[in-house]
């Protein structure tokens, strides 16, 4: 099945079907069509996998990929044509373009955690850049990935594209074909099988992954306002977001205030009991409800949350003080609604504390002193930086969106996207006439001349 399916990809991106600006504008609108007319039946199917909310479906995935498919409908033809470049001395009179050709034909795996968003942006990217497209959305989220087959097949060419469901026996077999790009996102685990298989057809990867994204928080902040914006970058999607404040690092002196208003927001955001709340979500499965809840010993004081409950995989928004750093839960990315608050004695120990760790795919700092945030913008590295935000440059189609080192290799968003799922050929133009080339050509007797 997948020799055939990988077969009719190529055929058509071969067939040139999939190049012309006409076909690929067809295509980005037919995707949002597909989002818009299928609202109601997106967000039940990502309830029923997650839990989650209405308008978190709506806003943090359905609304992303629609702007960023009208993003990149308007540019793309700019980005696709001929760039004029100038031309060495040596070879003059000629003329020197580049222009962005498509790779072919791209697979995209992706997770579960946002399965509509992590599917259809790096599609709508594809798309733009004029590839056929292979996805493998995951078998974690069951019934979003079969209505996206659905839907994919109901609304795009159907000769460009095929969605594959399933899990790891489904992806070893995809990996097998020789795609023209691969692009991943997920766990670091898979994401070095993802390479090593791509490396046998040395096939272009994107790696998009994850870490523990650190949060810094001094005294020169409102802390309401950092506790609000902390409470709902960590508690949105009930912590399963790549880029969630995985942990805070916060100064002595405001560190138990800061705990005490965090557990405050959680009460304003999802009421006294969160559980009773619509505006909380679930954990995929049980595998990763016992992960988190074995992340809860020796995690420190518990501030608020706590409470689980594995039946309804329900694990209430849970703020741990006074973390060690050799604690479980500080010993892999958490992903899932626990934030742990460690206490560092300034932000010269806070940028050392981030350094000697993986580079985290975001790094967050609630700080109005000059100073501190150019130590960090200088001395730390990840994949972004946010300053008084978490989750905010992921949903620019203008800013690049990756990771580094250990949390990712790649980007994409908007142009990124494009260049990601684009090969940017050179082409030279040297007229014949006059043939100026002779000065090079042998035997050398002007040039031993020269010297
Ligand atoms: P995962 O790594 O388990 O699965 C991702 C994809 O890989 C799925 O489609 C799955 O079917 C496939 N897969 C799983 N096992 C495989 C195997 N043995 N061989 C081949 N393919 C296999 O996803 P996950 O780890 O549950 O996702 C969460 C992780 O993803 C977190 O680390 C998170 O930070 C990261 N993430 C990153 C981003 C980003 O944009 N950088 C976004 C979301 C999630």
């Amino acid at each position: 099945m997948t020799h055939d399916i990988f077969s009719r990809l190529q055929r058509t991106f071969r067939s040139g079907r999939t190049k012309p600006l006409s076909w690929r504008r067809s295509q980005l609108d037919a995707m949002r069509r597909m989002l818009a007319e299928n609202k109601p039946e997106i967000i039940e199917a990502v309830r029923a996998d997650l839990g989650k909310p209405a308008s978190e479906t709506l806003l943090m995935e359905i609304d992303l990929v629609m702007d960023e498919a009208r993003f990149v409908r308007r540019r793309m033809g700019m980005w696709s044509s001929r760039h004029p470049k100038p031309i060495h001395w040596l070879l003059q009179p000629a003329f020197g373009w580049t222009l962005a050709e498509p790779k072919g034909v791209a697979l995209v795996i992706s997770p579960w955690n946002y399965p509509v968003l992590l599917s259809l942006e790096p599609m709508v990217d594809a798309i733009a850049a004029g590839n056929a497209v292979c996805l493998k959305p995951s078998e974690l989220s069951p019934t979003i990935s079969h209505l996206l087959a659905e839907l994919v097949a109901r609304y795009l060419d159907p000769d460009a594209f095929a969605v594959v469901e399933g899990g790891p026996e489904e992806t070893t077999a995809l990996l097998e074909k020789p795609f023209d790009h691969i692009f991943y996102t997920g766990g670091g685990r898979v994401g070095k099988i993802v390479m090593e298989a791509a490396a046998k057809h040395l096939t272009p990867v994107t790696l998009e992954l994850g870490g523990k994204s650190p949060c810094f928080v001094d005294h020169t902040v409102n802390l309401n306002t950092a506790a609000r914006r902390i409470a709902w970058g960590k508690f949105t999607n009930a912590g399963q977001t790549c880029v969630a404040p995985d942990y805070v690092l916060a100064t002595p002196d405001i560190a138990q205030m800061l705990a005490d208003r965090i557990a405050l927001a959680v009460t304003e955001f999802y009421g006294d009991d969160p559980r009773q709340s619509s505006d909380f979500a679930r954990i995929v499965n049980e595998r990763h409800f016992d992960r988190l809840t074995g992340l809860l010993a020796d995690g420190g004081r518990l501030v608020c949350g706590g409470q689980t409950d594995r039946a309804d995989r329900y694990i209430a928004p849970t703020v741990l003080f006074g973390t060690s750093p050799d604690a479980p839960v500080m010993r892999e990315e958490i992903f899932g609604p626990i934030l742990p608050i460690l206490v560092v004695r300034d932000a010269d120990a806070a940028i050392d504390f981030i350094n000697e760790r993986s580079r985290p795919l975001a790094a967050y700092v609630f700080s109005r002193d000059v100073e501190t945030r150019k130590r960090f913008e200088r001395d730390t590295s990840s994949g972004a930086l946010g300053y008084a935000i978490p989750l905010g440059h992921l949903i620019s189609s203008r800013l690049p969106f990756g990771g580094v080192g250990g949390s990712g290799i790649g980007a994409y968003h908007g142009k990124e996207g494009f260049k990601v799922f684009s090969h940017v050929k050179t082409v030279v133009d040297k007229p014949q006439f006059p043939d100026t080339l002779q000065v090079v050509y042998p035997p050398f007797t002007t040039l031993r001349q020269a010297l």
